[in-house]
């Protein structure tokens, strides 16, 4: 076993955005593709913004897409807790050990006193910033204000002057200037730590050997850098994975759309779609390949093809790989996932397993019917949603202008006879099953064009303008529905 180890680190704050989906994905394809591990802690030190049921939420959409851990809260470890709020005691120790170091200091200023400092420098157009008064307390004050029992926060103490050079895997050694940063918090007066603190010591102490995470971190990448050289800890590798951009170049927004998995879940995406899409949201294979399970995926996927540039979120690609997994799908799978959209749709209701009821006629049907409808919409569908907008036809009449049934050229009374024509047709037909070939060759040896029949024929059956090919339809509904509704087309005419 290698010492390879990957962590996720989110916040339960809600539902699995997409971009942390995509920083999920790369976390565990990196541990999976160099033989390591996956670890999930639990960053939870801000309690205000925790929603309930946000980590059971996120444990089963990750495990739905197949994303799986090594260590984490659910399953143990060698190296727990964790969830950082079980872990106050292991920062506070930390804390003081930092201390002990010279690296950080104790700052009792008080909420009013820094309120008062941050107006006058935004007064004077000045970064707003800690002025690093109790920088210089004498050890006689500190311990008069503690034996005071005066409360205080723990600080970093940045160097004053100089540069630090850090390096990411993606976009090689960045410098930042040290005069730019401030002796932020590291530790609340409340002995909660902030995410500077925790997620340093929690890498170093859960040996994390790649920290992968969003490039709104970028800012923090220095303080965490001083942070490990202050601990005198070796700095793990980081990447900062590219930002996701909408088409129009701005960032991904509840606004524009879905931006949570659970939706994408919702309208019917599958999951090796998700991830194929997001796996492609900022990798670059070695070949023009595109298609990727996530076994291949686990296998394949290497920092070199990594970038840094954004990557572009495009709805279109996620629809080409969803159509994609669902053409692969088999049927019967297809059409189990598929049924809970036509009951919710009140198309139908399951009485048991195999059989089921059309809700508006009350006619028994049996999983096969579904299964044929599924097969018929299989090629086109983008997501499994879709289904509710295109098969109500197979559970009412449709309910159509009677305009619509006119093929190009051709008169009311024209369609009419057609239809009735057809009609007698099929009605004489001896094997249903035939009807295509009966059909056609009976067009041809009567000299008649098939759109002046099968346009209003597939309109009797369907009541749309674009659906599935009127002998397809036809063999589903089968041969009374059929006779049926040519019928009623008729007599709209
Ligand atoms: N808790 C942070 C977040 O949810 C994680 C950042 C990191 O991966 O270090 O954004």
């Amino acid at each position: 076993m290698n010492n390879i180890r990957l962590r996720l680190a989110p916040s339960p704050t809600g539902f699995l955005h997409l971009g942390n989906l995509r920083t999920a994905l790369f976390g565990f394809l990196l541990a999976k593709s160099m033989g390591g591990k996956f670890i999930l802690r639990i960053e939870d030190t801000d309690q205000k913004r925790e929603v309930e049921g946000a980590v059971d939420s996120l444990l089963n959409i990750l495990k739905w897409v197949g994303i799986t851990f090594d260590e984490g809260p659910h399953i143990g470890g060698d190296y727990g807790p964790y969830i950082q709020s079980q872990r106050l005691d292991i920062y506070k120790k930390q804390a003081d050990e930092l201390l002990a170091k010279g690296g950080a200091y104790r700052c009792f200023c008080s909420s009013e006193r820094l309120a008062k400092m941050r107006e006058e420098q935004t007064a004077a157009k000045q970064p707003p910033r800690y002025d690093r008064t109790c920088r210089n307390l004498s050890p006689a004050d500190i311990e008069a204000k503690l034996t005071n029992n005066e409360p205080f926060v723990i600080r970093q103490a940045m160097p004053l002057e100089g540069e630090v050079k850090v390096i990411d895997e993606l976009r090689g050694e960045i410098i930042f200037k040290v005069a730019d940063l401030e002796d932020h918090v590291l530790l609340k007066s409340d002995g909660v730590p902030t995410y500077q603190l925790a997620s340093v010591v929690d890498d170093h102490l859960m040996k994390i050997s790649h920290v992968t995470r969003g490039d709104e971190w970028l800012p923090s990448f220095p303080k965490n850098v001083l942070l490990y050289q202050a601990f005198g800890w070796e700095v793990p590798k980081f990447i900062h994975l590219p930002l996701i951009l909408n088409k129009t170049g701005g960032k991904l927004s509840k606004r524009q759309g879905d931006v949570f998995v659970e939706d994408y879940k919702t309208r019917g995406y599958l999951p090796e779609a998700l991830i194929n899409f997001c796996a492609m949201l900022g990798w670059h294979p070695k070949t023009d390949k595109e298609i990727f399970t996530l076994a291949e995926l686990e296998k394949e996927f290497n920092i070199e093809g990594l970038g840094a540039s954004p990557a572009v979120f495009d709805e279109e690609k996620l629809d080409f790989y969803n159509g994609h997994y669902i053409r692969q799908t088999n049927i019967e799978k297809l059409t189990e996932l598929i049924l809970p959209y036509l009951v919710e749709s009140n198309f139908i209701e399951r009485i048991t397993n195999y059989d089921l009821r059309i809700k508006k006629t009350a006619k028994t049907i049996s999983l096969d019917y579904i299964k044929a409808i599924v097969a018929l919409e299989q090629e086109r569908l983008k997501n499994l949603s879709e289904i509710k907008d295109r098969v109500s036809y197979f559970f009412e009449e449709p309910d159509y202008e009677a305009d619509l049934l006119i093929w190009k050229g051709l008169s009311r009374a024209q369609v009419k006879n057609n239809l009735s024509e057809l009609k007698d047709k099929l009605e004489s037909l001896p094997d249903f099953n035939q009807l295509e070939t009966a059909t056609l060759a009976w067009l041809k040896d009567s000299g008649k064009k098939n759109g002046d029949y099968l346009w209003p024929m597939r309109v009797a059956l369907t009541g749309l303008k674009a659906s599935p090919g009127p002998f397809e339809v036809a063999l589903v509904l089968g041969k009374d529905q059929v006779i049926s509704r040519l019928k009623t087309a008729i007599a709209k005419l």
